[in-house]
């Protein structure tokens, strides 16, 4: 069988999120690097982030469930300075200077500071810690 990549996640938690939406819907998959980037998470830019493996002939329908899952998540959380959906949760690494510098910050026990999971808009650019959550009533999925 030939696997290749779906897609890639800085996180554990996306990554397995999206997983159990794929094996719910009867498609095969498996995560690459995950222990890796999870034990050290700075490594993740170097690595390509954790990789979510698919067999090559369910690329169409995997597709489709990565999609309808982006929309659903893009629609559910509004930036809190503009209203725009178009953000997203990211890994900040500006801080960290190098590997190598990740690496040493990591072992002295304090890489939390170098790597920072925030939101960010694309519309307005602004950073922030916690989007607007819309209610689900709000939402209409059907279109
Ligand atoms: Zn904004």
């Amino acid at each position: 069988m030939d696997f290749i990549i779906l897609e890639t996640f800085d996180n554990y938690i996306d990554a397995h999120l999206m997983m159990g939406r794929l094996e719910e819907a009867g498609i095969k998959c498996w995560l690459k690097d995950e222990d890796t980037i999870t034990l050290a998470p700075m490594l993740g830019n170097a690595l390509g982030g954790i990789k979510l493996m698919i067999n090559k002939n369910d690329i169409d329908d995997a597709n489709k469930i990565l999609n309808e899952l982006k929309e659903i998540k893009r629609k559910s959380f509004a930036c809190p300075y503009c209203s725009s959906h178009n953000i997203e949760y990211i890994t900040s690494s500006r801080k960290t200077g190098n590997i190598i510098s990740s690496i040493l910050t990591w072992l002295m026990g304090s890489y939390a500071i170098g790597i920072k999971q925030t939101w960010r808009c694309f519309n307005c650019n602004k950073e922030f810690d916690e989007p607007v959550e819309l209610n689900k009533e709000d939402l209409n999925m059907s279109e």
